[in-house]
């Protein structure tokens, strides 16, 4: 029978390989692959039915359908057994509605979907259940796999170490020293991965990996390997399902190596070709301006891109200068009439203490995405009326280092607007009260 869904070339290539393959790049012009679908047996059910068949399987315990991400089953990876698939219900975060934030910028219908809600606490685990679960299929149909292995600025390796130890796979991570968050080390550390620590930064460990999973015994869990994708494209779709199947007018996403805002984009294109939704939503990347290679090209038109040497940045988890996916992000953004802007230190620290102050708990790359947001809606160039959407790609507790600093030092060059100090008191209560209302005469 033939597969449902196969790897193609990103540029048009001619060949078609089977999702269980061992490839990651196209053997004819070594451009990315991507997963196709056989969209006209999907169609063969119609939208109506398909939002029944999706609605109906929202919170069930139906082995895989309750996860977020295999409730899509049909159009991220048709052909895997269910039995072979490694999910822990992923996905199905919510949407905060970001009332009193969006009231500070003028913006009433602003949500943030909490992708960092999840098990290893980033939005990694989606794309990492569907690779995790090819790799554990491939096993068990008798291929040879000693490990799974990813280079990672902390999240993706998080994910992979989980993942592969519910799954009894081995795996290996390589991660940049001293720049990631001591929770994310920490993860894979607990889950019992191979952890690697260089000398290096991210970029320096991609090439590291790439070199160690060559000869096809250590399989490439990178977001190069595009079955990630399909799981990370499955935001979209729970997006527009949250909302009975409206679609928003505007969507901001923190980018790094820049999978996920073309996974974002081809969510998308599979809801238009279904026929489930009909309008697409304007795509908006946000970038460290320590690390803004995408930036820096939107600004030429996208007439060019060279990557840069990134700067430290307190957003550790999109510090790259070297992107593997660009190719696929700038297509996304012409495709989406896509903005790319930038954010500061100071404006993201302080984007994400203003949005902690409205309720949330932000990590550093939400506080991108915030940051940027603040900025597009004084400029008036996303529509402020509209429904907006904020990916939230990490929860705040993976990045405590960053919380600590912001509200116990100024953090280096910068004022914390929103710092707030522990008081610390004898226990006497009659200071106790003194305090307090000195503290209620100064804060509103
Ligand atoms: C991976 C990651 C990103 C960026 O995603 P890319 O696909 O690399 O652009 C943003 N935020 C967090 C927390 C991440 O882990
Ligand atoms: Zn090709």
């Amino acid at each position: 029978m033939k597969n449902k869904a196969y790897f193609k070339c990103i540029k048009g290539c001619t060949g078609e390989f089977a999702l269980s393959e061992i490839i990651y790049k196209c053997p004819k012009c070594g451009s990315l692959l991507e997963v196709e679908h056989d969209i006209e047996n999907l169609k063969k059910t119609s939208s109506d039915e398909w939002k029944n068949i999706l609605n109906s399987r929202m919170g069930t315990s139906k082995w895989p359908y309750g996860s977020g991400v295999w409730r899509y089953k049909e159009m991220i990876c048709p052909d895997v057994a269910d039995k072979n698939i490694i999910s822990m219900y992923e996905g199905n975060s919510n949407l905060f509605y970001a009332k009193r934030f969006g009231e500070k910028i003028g913006m009433k219908d602003l949500w943030i979907k909490m992708c960092g809600n999840s098990h290893t606490g980033s939005f990694k685990d989606l794309g990492m259940t569907v690779l995790v679960s090819m790799v554990n299929e491939m096993i068990s149909n008798g291929k040879k796999i000693k490990a799974v292995a990813c280079a990672s600025t902390g999240d993706t390796s998080a994910a992979l170490a989980a993942y592969c130890a519910y799954a009894g796979i081995p795996s290996i991570v390589f991660l940049p020293s001293n720049k990631i968050s001591t929770a994310q080390l920490v993860q894979p550390i607990s889950n019992g991965s191979i952890v690697i620590s260089l000398d290096t930064d991210f970029d320096g460990c991609m090439k590291i990996v790439q070199e160690v999973t060559k000869d096809n015994e250590i399989y490439l869990a990178n977001s190069m390997n595009s079955l990630r994708v399909e799981g990370q494209k499955t935001i979209s779709a729970e997006i527009v399902q949250q909302f009975d199947w409206e679609v928003p007018d505007t969507i901001i996403i923190p980018g790094g190596n820049l999978g996920n805002v073309s996974a974002l984009g081809k969510g998308f294109k599979m809801l238009k070709d279904l026929g489930l939704i009909s309008k697409m939503p304007k795509i908006v990347v946000a970038q460290a301006q320590n690390a803004n290679p995408l930036y820096l090209s939107y600004k030429t038109g996208f007439k060019k891109f060279e990557p840069v040497t990134p700067e430290r940045t307190l957003a550790s988890a999109i510090q790259i200068g070297d992107p593997v996916s660009v190719d696929k992000a700038i297509n996304t953004l012409i495709e989406f009439n896509g903005i790319v802007e930038q954010a500061s230190e100071e404006e993201l620290a302080n984007a994400s203490g203003l949005a902690d102050r409205t309720g949330m708990y932000t990590c550093p790359h939400t506080g991108v995405a915030l940051a940027v947001l603040m900025k597009l809606a004084e400029r008036n160039e996303i529509d402020k009326n509209g429904k907006t959407v904020v990916i939230s790609t990490a929860h705040g507790l993976k990045f405590s280092e960053f919380k600590v600093g912001y509200h116990e030092i100024n953090i280096a060059g910068f004022e914390s607007k929103y710092r707030n100090k522990p008081i610390m008191l004898d226990a006497d209560a009659g200071k106790v009260k003194e305090v307090l209302e000195r503290e209620f005469s100064v804060k509103k």
